[in-house]
């Protein structure tokens, strides 16, 4: 049995880590892009930026008849400013699908249009307990009862207008990035900078072993996933695979964990292609790579933006088990090694 590329681990994780603790909410992608671009720049690939502001490399194939593209993306949730309430606090816009109560009490950084940061932490409004009593613990988690709390002096909208917050400005929450001794990684955001770490693990794979993919490859990284559009643009016309890679949700129910490299074959959108599915299948099966194959109820993709917007090509997708999505989510390096070796499978694989 041939035996998957060996993985740069010290590389990857460095990666990851410098990605996560870089933010990048939906809408507010830039310093992400410009990361990425610094990691990928000395690996020789062809580098551009599609109008949207996604980052496409290009890689040449030893053959071009059937192009092939990997999709990942580094926007993540967050939220936008709303309104100043008159007590200098900030109502919050949601960016992205996830509940407040799971950002509760974080830290987080709020970006000003002058290009200020302004740190606080995101509490219910009635939030001590010695004031409210049960009430703290009763309140409803939503857009009214949720604020930032800026580490500023300030008591009024005036005051915190002063300090050059407004309406429109985006909100970072802290990822509180830690990676322990038994291979766990825990942070946010891990959806979806642990696949596009996972694509940097699999590039490095095939460049150190002097391997060109099978056929010319562009690899997409997506800036606006979470809002359902990111990769709805940005392929060659004469692209034939797109596959997508996307934290695999972990849970009750769900044969997904994160040790394996994960293939979800359906999702909210319906079935991925037939072909890719097997084809993924097949390539773990041949290099030995422990995989499960999952299904996701509420979950959709950028390969499934991408058939929306009328991409004519065969989608499929692959990931990192992540728990916990869309909240403090957690993975482990078995799932983030094993998901960059089938990547490199697919690459290589005629
Ligand atoms: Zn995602």
């Amino acid at each position: 049995m041939p035996s998957p590329l060996p993985i740069d681990t010290a590389a990857m994780l460095d990666f990851l880590a410098g990605l996560l603790n870089t933010p990048s909410p939906t809408g507010f992608t830039e310093r992400a892009i410009v990361y990425v671009r610094s990691k990928f720049g000395p690996l020789g690939l062809i580098e551009s930026e599609t109008v949207k502001g996604a980052l496409l490399l290009d890689w040449p194939g030893r053959a071009s008849h059937a192009p092939r593209a990997l999709t990942a993306h580094v926007d993540t949730l967050g939220a936008m400013v709303k309104e100043i309430r008159p007590n200098g606090r900030l109502k919050l816009t949601k960016l992205g699908g996830f509940a407040w109560n799971t950002v509760e009490g974080e830290g987080c950084t709020v970006f000003t249009a002058s290009g200020q940061e302004v740190r606080g932490s995101f509490l219910v409004t009635r939030a001590s307990s010695h004031i409210f009593g049960a009430e703290t613990g009763d309140t409803k988690r939503d857009d009214d009862h949720m604020e930032v709390r800026l580490d500023a002096r300030t008591a009024s909208a005036e005051e915190t207008r002063a300090l050059g917050i407004g309406v429109g400005d985006f909100v970072a929450f802290d990822p509180r990035v830690e990676v322990g001794p038994a291979g766990f990684i825990r942070s946010r955001h891990l959806d979806d900078k642990a696949a596009v770490a996972c694509i940097f693990g699999a590039v490095k794979a095939m460049l150190d072993a002097g391997l060109q993919p099978a056929q010319r490859t562009t690899l997409h990284i997506s800036n606006y996933e979470e809002v359902g559009h990111g990769a709805a643009s940005g392929f060659p016309a004469d692209l034939i695979e797109l596959l997508t890679v996307d934290m695999a949700a972990v849970g009750p129910g769900q044969a997904s964990d994160e040790f394996s490299a994960c293939i979800c074959v359906k999702d909210s959108g319906g079935p991925y292609h037939p072909a890719m599915n097997q084809k993924l299948r097949h390539l773990a099966e041949a290099a030995g790579i422990p995989y499960q194959v999952d299904i996701y109820p509420y979950y959709g993709s950028d390969g499934e933006a991408y058939w929306r917007a009328g991409g004519d090509v065969r989608v499929g997708l692959v990931g990192p088990g992540v728990d916990a999505s869309h909240n403090y989510e957690r993975t482990h390096m078995d799932s983030l090694v094993r998901t960059a070796q089938l990547l490199a499978e697919y690459l290589r694989s005629e």
